[in-house]
């Protein structure tokens, strides 16, 4: 599996040993920690390429652990979770999540679910670097280097990989209803799932970085039952 290695974080043990033997019967390399210490010692001395990360932990909560990452483009998350209603909090915060699972959880689909990600990191940075870094609407800058977006009043915003593409790919198609079908697959590389938030819960995100700017009207439109349409003016 090209020497991927995997970091997975979950303090209890029974869970920490199956993924453990999950993730290497399909030949990654596996590293484990249980809780934000052990795996910040990890991430400093290898070369992680995606954490699975309990949200429950000792400590620091992995969402909290998982807000610290977001910054590394070039490592993937997967969370996983005893509860729904963690879902929200996952997709709510500035998190940058690629993906998450509840549990319990089919092995077969989580190692399905890691697959698509790292496949798909490279394939999304190398995308990146190739398209045009900077893009304009309505006096905001989008700068696909740094992933951030300057407002009007000069307000630099750090984005996540989702909201960043998904606004992209809006931007490319302005004036044109995207459907939520296309903006996950943008997003995240996979399919829309029944009853996934994740698209709606990216844009209310990136409306709520516009809207911030009281001189600046709605950009994004909801199309209800097909999906979003950009009606910015992009320079
Ligand atoms: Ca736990």
């Amino acid at each position: 599996m090209e020497n991927y290695q995997i970091l997975i974080v979950e303090d209890e043990d029974v869970t920490r040993f199956n993924l453990r033997n999950l993730f290497e019967a399909e030949g990654y390399k596996v590293f484990e920690a249980v809780d934000g210490e052990s795996m910040a010692s990890i991430l400093s001395q290898q070369a992680i390429n995606l954490v699975i990360m309990d949200i429950n932990l000792p400590g620091k909560n992995g969402l909290l652990l998982g807000r610290e990452l977001a910054s590394n483009k070039n490592l993937g998350l997967i969370f996983l979770t005893g509860r729904d209603s963690d879902i929200d909090k996952i997709l709510g915060l500035e998190i940058g999540a690629d993906d998450y699972l509840t549990k319990p959880f089919n092995p077969r689909e989580l190692t399905i679910r890691a697959r698509n990600i790292l496949s798909r990191i490279g394939q999304t940075n190398a995308e990146d670097e190739t398209e045009q870094a900077i893009l304009t609407f309505n006096k905001w800058t989008l700068n696909g280097n740094s992933r951030e977006m300057t407002s009007p009043t000069g307000n630099v915003i750090a984005i996540p990989r989702g909201e960043y593409r998904a606004l992209r790919l809006l931007m490319k198609n302005t004036g044109q209803i995207v459907s939520r079908q296309t903006l996950i697959k943008e997003m995240t590389g996979r399919d829309l799932r029944s009853n996934d938030r994740t698209v709606d819960v990216t844009i209310r995100r990136l409306r709520k970085h516009f809207e911030s700017d009281t001189e600046t009207p709605e950009l994004i439109n909801t199309i209800h039952g097909e999906g979003y349409r950009f009606v910015g003016k992009v320079d």
